[in-house]
């Protein structure tokens, strides 16, 4: 690995770093426990200069800015980025324990993806024209840009997350505001400087990280902010729609999920045990689509568990920033005591641990654990009803397609779910009875930039990705023209 190169202790605000007026914070690496650097830690007073420099943006050359160029805009910084996939996937790897296998080859490449699918769509987006009654009227609509949106993000996927908010809100011509997560807030800092290198606007794009309860808090109660476009926890998310309420900001909200992952008997069982397996163990498990509730068809349980179990136990976790690693740290010590007090959760519920449970370090240093499967599992159970965010999977047998899709919908999310068979019929009754954003059958874990991606229910509202995203960043304005 070449020495990372790491952001300077500041905000990106106006197309330049600045001091933060709330001091700074450490980023730490998960896999090391040591400090990467500090960070520069936005207070209120930040959030407000960002908001100031989104504005001038909108009322300056980014503001006029025709969608055409917008567009070419978008895949120069798309084109910029490609260039420094392997310093971008060092510095996500270091800053979140994941991977460089996955950073590399699936982080950085989905972020790149992003920007030049949302880049392809800046000058298509267009109005209509409509039959209205009376005489010598005309109506036509045009879509406009909101404003200044604020992006709030997560840690799991640090760069792809930003990036399915930053791409759509740029093409539509808003500039925007993100507070990247505590944890991981290195790669957005970066790209914010890169971005603005390869030609943004100063004001289109300002990275403010800092502490949720301040900064994030001061975005959402913000009267300048026309959205808040936010991925995170179900109970943030909550909070937070109350307190978009009293500004009647537009909201989107992707948030947590329990996703059922469900292999019926006649489902081709090898796909389905590596289905199972990277449908929990991907991302640490730290992945809000993972397959953490795992329904199998009493008839095939014993022989996919043990199939699954032989697979996984040779799962090790290791340094995150070797090419092998296919597990690495989980992104803090919090959080992994929040996952392996859930494996006690489990036990004391009358789960078995059939694989794993135990805390790992790896050259004495680290956030690891091992992964962990627990059987007999009811899924009235806390362990199959909350999200663990981690890599543990819990195993449920069925008997028949109707009780599997009582069972699958019986959760507050609904975020995604898998079904595994080979009766095709079968496949698309069930897909269309779970009550989820999306289902995928016979794969898991699949995105594209093109496809729409949000939850049912608690899991949020809204859709990041595809055309549909378009919506969530844009309004319509309806002109009357009479005689
Ligand atoms: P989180 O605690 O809800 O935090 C998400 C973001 O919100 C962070 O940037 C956080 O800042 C900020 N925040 C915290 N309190 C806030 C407040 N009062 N006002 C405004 N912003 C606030 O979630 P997380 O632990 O980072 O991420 C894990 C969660 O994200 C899981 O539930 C997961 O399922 C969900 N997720 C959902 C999707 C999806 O597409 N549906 C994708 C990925 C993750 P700090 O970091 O400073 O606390
Ligand atoms: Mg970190």
């Amino acid at each position: 690995m070449t020495e990372l190169v790491l952001p300077p202790a500041k905000l990106f605000i106006g197309g330049e770093w600045v001091e933060a007026k709330g001091g700074t914070f450490a980023s730490e690496n998960p896999a090391t426990e040591e400090t990467l650097c500090e960070v520069g830690a936005a207070s209120a007073a930040d959030a407000d200069d960002a908001v100031v420099s989104a504005q001038a943006a909108l009322a300056g050359d980014w503001g006029k800015m025709s969608p055409r160029e917008r567009g070419k805009l978008l895949w120069r910084i798309a084109d910029a980025l490609e260039a420094r996939t392997e310093e971008f996937a060092q510095v996500e790897t270091a800053d979140n324990g994941k991977p460089i296998f996955e950073s590399k080859y699936v982080d950085v490449p989905a972020a790149i993806d992003a920007l030049r699918y949302f880049a392809g769509w800046a000058d298509k987006i267009h109005g209509d024209t409509f039959a209205v009654q009376g005489p010598f009227s005309m109506a036509y609509t045009l879509r406009e840009p909101m404003g200044v949106v604020a992006a709030i993000t997560p840690w799991n996927f640090p760069i792809i997350q930003a990036m399915w908010k930053i791409a759509p809100a740029l093409a539509c011509g808003n500039a925007v505001v993100l507070k990247p997560a505590s944890n991981t807030p290195l790669t957005a800092l970066k790209f914010a400087e890169l971005a603005f290198e390869a030609g943004l606007p100063a004001g289109a794009l300002n990275v403010v990280p800092g502490r949720g309860s301040e900064v994030g808090q001061r975005l959402v109660e913000h009267p300048d902010i026309a959205k808040i476009s936010f991925t995170g926890s179900t109970e943030v998310g909550r909070g937070l729609m109350k307190d978009a309420a009293d500004t009647v900001k537009r909201v989107t909200l992707e948030l947590g999920g329990k996703s059922p992952n469900i292999v019926f008997a006649d489902a081709d069982l090898d796909a389905a045990v590596k289905g199972a397996y990277n449908g929990i163990f991907y991302g640490k498990g730290e992945v809000c689509a993972a397959g953490s509730r795992l329904f199998v068809e009493k008839s095939a349980h014993d022989e996919l568990l043990e199939k699954l179990v032989e697979r996984t136990s040779r799962l090790e976790p290791g340094d995150p920033q070797h090419p092998k690693t296919r597990l690495g740290a989980l992104v803090s010590k919090s959080q992994r005591e929040s996952v392996l007090g859930y494996v006690d959760v489990g036990r004391k519920e009358g789960a078995e641990v059939a694989l794993g449970g135990k805390p790992r370090d790896v050259d004495g240093k680290g956030y690891f654990m091992e992964p962990t499967i627990l059987t007999g599992v009811d899924n009235q159970m806390r362990v199959a009803q909350e999200e663990i965010f981690g890599p543990v999977l819990v195993t449920i047998p069925f008997e028949d397609p109707d009780e599997v899709v009582t069972l699958a919908n019986n959760s507050i999310f609904g975020l995604a779910a898998g079904v595994w068979t080979r009766d095709i019929g079968k496949a698309h009754a069930v897909a269309a009875k779970i009550k989820a954003g999306t289902v995928w059958i016979n794969q898991y874990n699949w995105y594209d930039s093109g496809a729409p991606f949000g939850g049912y229910k608690q899991s949020g509202f809204g859709r990041e990705l595809g055309s549909a995203a378009l919506d969530s960043y844009t309004e319509t304005k309806t002109v009357w023209v009479g005689k």
